[in-house]
Protein backbone atom coordinates (compact mmCIF):
# COMPACT_ATOMS: atom_id res chain seq x y z
CA UNK A 1 0.00 0.00 0.00
CA UNK A 2 1.39 3.38 -1.43
CA UNK A 3 1.80 6.25 1.60
CA UNK A 4 -0.56 8.75 1.76
CA UNK A 5 -0.40 10.56 4.46
CA UNK A 6 -2.50 13.79 2.74
CA UNK A 7 -6.49 13.02 3.75
CA UNK A 8 -8.98 14.91 1.46
CA UNK A 9 -11.35 16.35 4.17
CA UNK A 10 -14.07 16.37 1.97
CA UNK A 11 -13.93 12.43 -0.18
CA UNK A 12 -11.97 11.18 2.31
CA UNK A 13 -9.00 9.75 -0.37
CA UNK A 14 -5.43 9.39 0.57
CA UNK A 15 -2.83 11.90 -1.19
CA UNK A 16 0.70 11.47 -1.41
CA UNK A 17 1.51 15.33 -1.17
CA UNK A 18 0.03 18.52 0.30
CA UNK A 19 0.13 20.28 -3.89
CA UNK A 20 -1.15 17.00 -4.39
CA UNK A 21 -4.29 17.68 -2.33
CA UNK A 22 -4.20 20.52 -3.21
CA UNK A 23 -4.93 20.05 -7.03
CA UNK A 24 -7.47 16.78 -5.75
CA UNK A 25 -9.67 19.70 -4.05
CA UNK A 26 -9.87 22.07 -6.36
CA UNK A 27 -10.44 19.56 -9.54
CA UNK A 28 -12.68 17.10 -7.91
CA UNK A 29 -14.50 19.48 -5.54
CA UNK A 30 -13.68 22.78 -7.34
CA UNK A 31 -12.68 24.87 -4.05
CA UNK A 32 -9.43 26.12 -4.39
CA UNK A 33 -10.06 30.21 -3.86
CA UNK A 34 -11.18 29.28 -0.30
CA UNK A 35 -8.75 27.14 0.33
CA UNK A 36 -5.79 29.70 -0.84
CA UNK A 37 -7.25 32.18 0.98
CA UNK A 38 -7.26 30.30 3.78
CA UNK A 39 -3.65 29.31 3.45
CA UNK A 40 -1.62 32.27 2.62
CA UNK A 41 -3.57 34.47 5.22
CA UNK A 42 -3.84 31.85 8.17
CA UNK A 43 -0.97 33.55 9.85
CA UNK A 44 -2.11 36.76 9.10
CA UNK A 45 -5.72 36.26 10.07
CA UNK A 46 -4.36 34.35 13.45
CA UNK A 47 -2.18 37.70 14.25
CA UNK A 48 -5.09 40.07 13.65
CA UNK A 49 -7.53 37.74 15.84
CA UNK A 50 -5.12 37.77 18.69
CA UNK A 51 -4.76 41.66 18.33
CA UNK A 52 -8.86 41.83 18.53
CA UNK A 53 -8.35 39.71 21.47
CA UNK A 54 -6.08 42.02 22.88
CA UNK A 55 -8.50 45.22 21.81
CA UNK A 56 -11.80 43.37 23.34
CA UNK A 57 -9.86 42.47 26.58
CA UNK A 58 -8.71 45.62 27.39
CA UNK A 59 -12.49 47.16 26.45
CA UNK A 60 -13.49 44.01 29.13
CA UNK A 61 -11.62 45.59 31.86
CA UNK A 62 -12.52 49.24 31.23
CA UNK A 63 -16.30 48.15 31.36
CA UNK A 64 -15.57 46.07 34.19
CA UNK A 65 -13.88 49.29 35.72
CA UNK A 66 -17.06 51.06 34.69
CA UNK A 67 -19.28 49.05 36.38
CA UNK A 68 -17.05 49.06 40.10
CA UNK A 69 -17.44 52.71 39.77
CA UNK A 70 -21.06 53.27 38.68
CA UNK A 71 -22.23 50.41 41.30
CA UNK A 72 -20.00 52.21 43.84
CA UNK A 73 -21.81 55.75 43.00
CA UNK A 74 -25.02 54.30 42.95
CA UNK A 75 -24.31 52.55 46.60
CA UNK A 76 -23.36 56.07 47.82
CA UNK A 77 -26.83 57.73 45.85
CA UNK A 78 -28.48 55.18 47.55
CA UNK A 79 -26.67 55.97 51.00
CA UNK A 80 -27.53 59.56 50.45
CA UNK A 81 -31.01 58.83 49.50
CA UNK A 82 -31.58 57.04 52.67
CA UNK A 83 -30.00 59.62 55.00
CA UNK A 84 -32.34 62.62 53.25
CA UNK A 85 -35.55 60.15 53.74
CA UNK A 86 -34.55 59.79 57.01
CA UNK A 87 -34.08 63.30 58.15
CA UNK A 88 -37.50 63.44 55.84
CA UNK A 89 -38.96 61.09 58.73
CA UNK A 90 -37.02 62.69 61.64
CA UNK A 91 -38.76 66.66 60.97
CA UNK A 92 -41.78 64.84 59.75
CA UNK A 93 -41.93 63.29 63.21
CA UNK A 94 -40.89 67.03 64.72
CA UNK A 95 -43.83 68.59 63.16
CA UNK A 96 -45.76 66.28 64.93
CA UNK A 97 -44.60 66.02 67.93
CA UNK A 98 -44.62 70.26 67.58
CA UNK A 99 -48.59 69.61 66.30
CA UNK A 100 -49.49 68.40 69.56
CA UNK A 101 -47.46 70.47 71.69
CA UNK A 102 -49.08 73.35 70.32
CA UNK A 103 -53.10 71.45 70.52
CA UNK A 104 -52.11 71.00 73.79
CA UNK A 105 -51.05 74.41 74.90
CA UNK A 106 -53.69 75.66 72.44
CA UNK A 107 -56.08 73.52 74.81
CA UNK A 108 -54.48 74.30 78.42
CA UNK A 109 -55.21 78.03 77.19
CA UNK A 110 -58.92 77.54 76.29
CA UNK A 111 -59.33 75.47 79.16
CA UNK A 112 -57.35 77.70 81.77
CA UNK A 113 -57.66 81.44 80.02
CA UNK A 114 -61.25 81.12 78.11
CA UNK A 115 -58.86 82.27 74.76
CA UNK A 116 -59.48 80.36 72.00
CA UNK A 117 -56.14 80.51 70.06
CA UNK A 118 -56.52 81.27 65.84
CA UNK A 119 -55.32 78.20 63.86
CA UNK A 120 -51.93 78.41 61.98
CA UNK A 121 -52.71 79.25 58.63
ZN1 LIG B 1 -11.77 14.58 -2.12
Amino acid sequence: MEDRPYKCPICHSGLKTEGGMKSHLSRQHEMPAALDALGKNYEAKYKSMLEENAVLKKQLEQIKGELVKTRTDLVQALDEGLKKYAEINRLNGEMQKMGLIIAFRDSFIKEKLGITMPLPS
